[in-house]
């Protein structure tokens, strides 16, 4: 018999053999990679627990699916059964062009508080990069989820509320905004940004990584980006004192050894070190917009975005493709699953169950060696097998128990 997954007063995961996981299919390319994925889930899990465990997956609505079943993209049952289930996946969904909802996945993030993006950027054997040692690179980046230019307080340039705003700042403090101007408010506080650092430096505790990197814009931006590192480095040293040391605080010739590293860079320079220094980092924590950019350059350096998996964490844990819909692509069974696979090994280790991880990593390591790969890599690779979708994830599965 299935049951819930349920947290504990603590919000740790109790998670039973034969879980409920809510999936939403998601638009245009979703259901194909949905399929994909689904697959090579099951298989893994059958294969590492020999029907000890089980996942049974429950379908949850949101995106153009909902709409032309309930009349709306985004169902209040929907939210509810996010929470109920604790833990979902879900495909890309589209972007609705009007009607008020900014965008469906900011929506989600920000009625559920998933406060962490949580983005690892790994390179396998095989898979075309545009740099020389696509390997070096290795981390996994926080991203602050809720706050910064994503609060979405912003008007428009000649609304009420923009001159309102404008004058009231003009007027008040003596500064001098263009009258027409556009305004965006960017709110960073304390509370945001420690708890992300936490969660980034509990990971690298469990993880063992040596060194945790705030990648902030607070030269220019002091209050906002510059305190963000600030109060990064509070929690570092409130909570994780022990743990954790400064590498302001190593003299010349001292290494931290086996404490963790904690680092900071302005974020244009972490665009260079991630080409040139890739292997000095490891964990990564960073605001909102940097974050946004930040992930999909690392990803770009290790096969795109169809390789890139992705979760929004806060108390309940929601794992999705990093990718859009690639509506022209729909229903062609063509495009790269990778991304959501991905998604479902980051699922698979948040629950515990590393076992059926690791298989499904071993099954995609072995397919990419064999160099059967989808459209999107097949065209940059030399002697490389196009398969299908389903043929892919077919592979995957097949691969895993060898
Ligand atoms: P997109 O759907 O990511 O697709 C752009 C291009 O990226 C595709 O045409 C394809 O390039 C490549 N691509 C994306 N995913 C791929 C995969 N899995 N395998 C292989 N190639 C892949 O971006 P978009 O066209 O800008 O957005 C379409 C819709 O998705 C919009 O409504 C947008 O709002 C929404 N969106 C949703 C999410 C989300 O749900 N998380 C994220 C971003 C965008 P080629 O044509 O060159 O092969």
């Amino acid at each position: 018999m299935a049951e819930k997954i349920t947290l504990n007063e603590k919000n740790e995961l109790n998670v039973p053999d034969n879980p409920y996981i809510a999936y939403i299919e998601g638009d245009g390319t979703g259901p194909d990679i949905w399929r994909a994925t689904s697959l090579v889930v099951d298989s893994a899990v059958a294969a590492a627990y020999n029907g000890s465990r089980k996942i049974e997956w429950k379908e949850i609505f949101a995106g153009e699916k909902a709409n032309s079943k309930f009349g709306t993209y985004l169902p209040e049952e929907t939210i509810e059964a996010i929470k109920d289930y604790v833990v979902s996946i879900k495909g890309p969904l589209t972007t609705p062009v009007g009607g008020g909802i900014r965008s469906l996945n900011v929506t989600l993030r920000q009625r559920l508080d998933l406060y962490a993006c949580v983005r690892p950027v790994r390179y396998f054997t095989n898979v075309p990069s545009p740099v020389k040692n696509p390997e070096k690179l290795n981390i996994i980046i926080f991203r602050e989820n809720t706050e910064d230019v994503y609060a979405g307080i912003e008007w428009e340039a000649g609304s009420v509320e923009a001159k309102k705003i404008i004058s009231f700042i003009n007027d008040t403090f003596n500064k001098s905004i263009v009258s027409e101007s556009g305004i965006g408010i960017k709110p960073m506080s304390e509370f945001g940004s420690r708890r992300l650092m936490r969660m980034a430096l509990q990971h690298a505790v469990k993880n063992k990584n040596r060194s945790v990197t705030i990648v902030h814009k607070g030269n220019i931006m002091k209050y906002t980006e510059g305190a963000f590192a600030k109060w990064c480095y509070k929690e570092a040293a409130e909570n994780f004192r022990d743990a954790t040391v400064k590498e302001s605080d190593l003299k010349p010739g001292e290494d931290a050894g086996s404490r963790i590293l904690i680092k900071d860079r302005i974020a244009d320079a972490m665009f260079q070190q991630i080409l040139l220094r890739p292997d000095e980092y490891d964990v990564v924590v960073t605001p909102n917009l940097n974050g946004d950019y930040l992930s999909d350059a690392a990803a770009a350096q290790v096969g795109g975005l169809g390789m890139a998996p992705g979760a929004n964490i806060g108390k309940y844990a929601m794992f999705e493709a990093t990718h859009g819909t690639a509506p022209k692509y729909a229903n062609l069974d063509k495009i790269n699953p990778g991304s959501l696979i991905l998604s479902a090994v980051m699922m698979l280790e948040y629950m515990g169950w590393d076992e059926a991880a690791e298989l499904i990593i071993k099954g995609l390591e072995k397919t990419f060696s064999q160099k059967f790969v989808t459209y999107d890599m097949a065209r940059q690779m030399e002697g490389a097998v196009e398969v299908k979708c389903s043929e892919f994830a077919a592979k995957i599965a097949e691969n895993m128990k060898q």
